[in-house]
């Protein structure tokens, strides 16, 4: 690579690993026993795979990496559901990556950048900035990092092992869904992230089927477009927050660029094309957005979207002085929508103790 560092085989989709191996003189079938040596077994011994010429071997030991990144430190919740990983990139920022368990689901929160350029004033990744966008490789390596510790918490307890007989091939709990939700925004780094995507939905590696993997954007407008345009076969969340233009545009500075009418617009078209609803999020602050007349505001904004709403209490950041919402407010508010036709959840709160619920991800400069 130009930068002298070798080439990742994690910013690669199978065809470009298909590719690589055909360039180098291979035939392409052995690309596969290499990705799913890689991704189904989570090695990197190339010479151990079966049938794998030497040479071919050799050239992946010494011109490419499958290296994971390295993890700086880890605190877990005093519940023990959530699990926060500080990772080190090569350039010495951090990021960091989340493993949740909810009712025997296994999600793995990830980063697509470091920092983030949108500034949403309750978030503590916004409050940092924008430092730079993550490579697929760095974001692959995310899940395949949670996907690792697995595989480790299945070796030291057997009998959680023995129990998992839904996969043949995983004698383990496995890593369940991905959400985009951890540091930065998405869309503002399109194409590693849609590329990333392809890379753990590949059925014969991570295989994170479709409905697995939610990407949540404060609300992209080009992006959205361009989802619905390439019928990216994931599911979308939106950052709403306020249902009036004035309202968003005080707390999600963003949403001076893609104001909300054009926004709902996008919404409307990425439905009627994916024909698939709509995750709106919204983060119940004391006194700010939950209100009733907030919540009817929302009802009226959904009216011709098809979606449900997950009101998420806010995580308190060290940059906003807002509290969140109490329990009465968020039935309230839930109650109301409720009577526009409008599902919605409360989503319960995680990690918060080790601030690694949402909005809380946030780390020091190298
Ligand atoms: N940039 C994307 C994804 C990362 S943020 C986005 O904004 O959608 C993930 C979610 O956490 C978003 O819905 C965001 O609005 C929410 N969030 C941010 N700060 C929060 C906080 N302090 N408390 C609760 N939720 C927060
Ligand atoms: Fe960025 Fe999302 Fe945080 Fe807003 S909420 S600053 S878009 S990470």
């Amino acid at each position: 690579m130009a930068d002298g560092s070798p080439l990742s085989l994690l910013d690669l989709t199978r065809d470009d690993l298909g590719a690589l191996v055909e360039q180098w003189g291979f035939k392409r079938v052995h690309a596969g026993k290499v990705w799913r040596h890689l991704y189904l077994h989570g090695r990197n011994d190339w010479e151990t795979i079966y049938g794998l010429p030497k040479e071919l071997a050799n050239r992946l030991a010494n011109e490419t990496s499958a290296e994971l990144l390295p993890v700086t430190r880890e605190t877990r919740s005093s519940d023990g559901f959530t699990r926060k990983y500080l990772l080190g990139l090569p350039d010495q920022h951090q990021i960091e990556t989340v493993l949740m368990r909810y009712s025997g689901r296994v999600t793995a929160c990830v980063s697509s950048q470091v920092g983030c350029a949108m500034g949403c004033v309750f978030c503590a990744t916004g409050q940092m900035g924008y430092t730079r966008h993550l490579t697929t490789a760095e974001i692959v390596a995310q899940a395949m990092h949670v996907d690792r510790v697995l595989r480790a918490t299945a070796a030291e307890a057997p009998a959680l092992a023995e129990s998992d007989h839904d996969s043949p091939h995983h004698r383990h709990e496995r890593l369940r869904n991905i959400v985009l939700m951890g540091m930065g925004e998405p869309l503002h780094n399109y194409d590693a992230v849609i590329k990333a995507t392809k890379v753990l939905r590949d059925p014969g590696g991570l295989a994170l089927g479709a409905k697995k993997i939610t990407l949540s954007t404060v609300g992209v407008v080009p992006g959205i477009i361009r989802l619905a345009d390439e019928r990216q076969p994931i599911y979308l969340a939106v950052s709403l927050h306020a249902a009036t233009q004035e309202h968003r545009a005080a707390i999600v500075p963003v949403a001076r660029k893609w104001p909300l009418d054009e926004l709902m617009r996008a919404c409307g078209y990425y439905a009627e094309k994916m024909q698939r609803r709509i995750f709106f999020e919204w983060t119940l602050i004391e006194g700010e957005n939950d209100r009733p007349e907030d919540a009817h505001a929302v009802g009226r904004l959904l009216q011709t979207v098809p979606g449900q709403v997950n009101l998420i209490p806010l995580n308190p950041t060290s940059g906003y002085e807002g509290l969140p919402s109490d329990q009465t407010a968020a039935r309230r508010f839930q109650s109301i929508l409720a009577g526009y036709g409008l599902p919605s959840t409360v989503r319960q709160r995680r990690g918060i103790d080790i601030a690694a619920g949402c909005g809380q991800l946030a780390v020091a400069g190298p």
